[in-house]
């Protein structure tokens, strides 16, 4: 199984509640107006790569797995499995989607394996400064399983953003987001 990816950060405190695993897969075709993630619209970048290397590639000290986009649920088999991988290993699972929980449902996403859904269209002129990890006022956060409901309390905590300089170049991930990220195999 395979899961077109645009970035990852292996480590990352800016994506969800503690340290995560941070996976932004490539491809969106629902181009919110100010999406800062416009390099990943596009089904042909990133890179192809199998979803059980990609859970080797999660580090120990991680307590969860963060899958973002681009639209995740656009490759509804790979994030499945990814989240299901992730479960395995005893991680929680939180997943970034502009559709809405409603039409995920219609759609017959799969999300029996994410603790941690946030939905909705990015509104540029809606911005939301109050709730951590969420872009735009319309978006909800939906805790799916009791591990995601005990995480509630720390989406109050302040926003961050995280500027990393690696081999590669500059990174930069968090809330609010910026593009021009490294990309890292
Ligand atoms: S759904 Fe997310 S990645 Fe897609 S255009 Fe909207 S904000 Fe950007």
């Amino acid at each position: 199984m395979q899961l077109r990816v645009g970035q990852i950060v292996a480590d990352t405190e800016a994506e969800g509640p503690g340290r995560r695993f941070a996976v932004w897969t490539q491809g969106c075709t629902l181009r919110c107006e100010g999406c800062c993630n416009p390099h990943l619209f596009t089904d042909r970048g990133g890179a192809l790569l199998e979803v059980d290397a990609l859970l080797a590639r999660i580090p120990p000290q991680v307590e969860g797995l963060s899958v973002l986009g681009g639209e995740p649920f656009e490759q509804p088999e790979a994030v499945a499995a990814l989240c299901e991988g992730a479960h395995r290993r005893g991680l929680s699972v939180m997943v970034f989607s502009g559709f809405t929980l409603a039409e995920l449902h219609a759609r017959g996403a799969p999300l029996g394996h994410v603790d941690l859904l946030v939905d909705g269209r990015y509104v540029a002129a809606q911005p939301d400064t109050s709730r951590r990890w969420v872009g735009s006022t319309n978006q909800q956060v939906h805790f799916l399983t009791e591990r995601g409901r005990a995480d509630a309390p720390r989406f109050s905590a302040p926003n961050t953003v995280e500027i990393r300089l690696t081999r590669e170049g500059l990174s930069v991930n968090g809330w609010p987001q910026a593009s021009g990220v490294v990309k890292r195999w």
